[in-house]
Formats: structure tokens, sequence, C-alpha cells
């Protein structure tokens, strides 16, 4: 806590001294150096130990409320509210507040996997081989349904074989481009469960 002594930096007579007494002396309210314990006058918060810290936006649903993530050794070591966030003034709901574990937690999925048709196991493949099994079958499912036209001869241009679902996990620069490429591409059904 800035400008509060450590109990463990005091004259031993005055650590010994009743909190209430220590109180009378100089914090009135007994929220800083009367009430701290020698304990967690040792402890450090992480956030005090980081390297930098960068202001992002809650990634899990669309409140976007704002947070400062902390960084140490170019690795994120905790995750807070953002006081200066217009929308969220520091606050952050259980979900938000744990977001430190969508990065550190030992369960989070770093690999691609894939069941084949039929398969009762999931198996590893790479990045490069599941983009393209994704490519070959979105071309062949817009091809499959492309319609060009109406049958009276109006332009369509669309199809109603491909559709997109966002996540709350997507930002909005992902969704940008997302809506983008699936119009282009003539897809109509493209939602976000995150929307506004
Ligand atoms: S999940 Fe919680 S912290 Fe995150 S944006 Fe939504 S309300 Fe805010």
């Amino acid at each position: 806590m800035p400008g509060v002594a450590s109990p463990l930096s005091m004259p031993t007579p005055r650590r010994l001294t009743p909190p209430f007494l220590r109180q009378l002396a100089g914090d009135p309210l007994g929220l800083g150096r009367a009430a701290q314990s020698a304990h967690s006058a040792s402890l450090t918060a992480r956030t005090r130990t980081a390297d930098r810290v960068v202001q992002s936006i809650c990634p899990y649903c669309a409140v976007g409320c704002g947070q400062k993530v902390y960084v140490k050794d170019e690795k994120v070591i905790q995750i807070e509210g953002d006081p200066d966030s217009p929308i969220s003034r520091g606050r952050l709901c259980p979900k938000g507040s744990a977001t430190e574990m969508l990065v550190n937690s030992p369960m989070r999925e770093t690999q691609v996997k894939y069941r084949r048709p039929g398969a009762a196991d999931w198996e590893h493949i790479s990045l490069e081989q599941a983009t393209d099994m994704i490519a070959d079958r979105v071309i062949k499912a817009r091809e499959d349904t492309w319609e060009e036209e109406t049958d009276d001869g109006e332009p369509l241009k669309r199809t109603l074989g491909m559709h997109f679902l966002g996540g709350a996990t997507l930002d909005s620069e992902e969704n940008y481009l997302i809506k983008k490429f699936f119009t282009a591409m003539g897809a109509l059904s493209i939602e976000n469960q995150a929307r506004i």
C-alpha cells in the first residue's frame, strides 16, 4: 500500500502496541498501517512485479469491459479491470476476472483436434492441414449450393449452404473481417452470439 510503513520496519515497541492505540497515532480509519499485519506487509501483488501493462478488452461478451494485462518476461501474469474504461470503470464480472486462466490454464487447447468420420478418438493435426481441409469444404459447399438467380431470372448470387456463428472470444477486428469475407462469398447467415 503506497505510503504505508511496514509493521516489520516499525520499531518493536510500535509493533507491540495494540491496534486501537496505533489507530489513534495517525491512522484514524484503521485502514492502513494500524491494521496491517507483519504477514500482509511481506506480500507483494503480482501486478507490482510486471514489466509492462497493456490495455485490452475482455474477450467474453459484448459489454466490452476494459482490462489491464500485466506482462512479465513476455508472459501474461495477471489481468484486471481497467479504471480508465468508460464502460466498466475498473470492474469485471467473475468471468472477466478469471480471464488470466484463458491464457495460462494447463487445460487450454493449443493444437488442432480432428475426429475422422466414424472414429471414436480425436487426433492432432497440423494447423496447415486443418486450414486446407476447411478451405476445401468451404469451396465445395459454395459450389454445390450457389444460387445465381431466381426462377424468374432475378439475380440472387448467394449461397444458403454456408453459415457462420462467431463467439465472444472474437474481437471487433476479427468479426469485421469475418463479416466481409463471408458476405463476399455470398453467405447470408452470419451471426455472433455476443453482438449488441
Ligand atoms: S464477460 Fe464480464 S467482464 Fe467480460 S465484458 Fe462481459 S460483463 Fe465485462
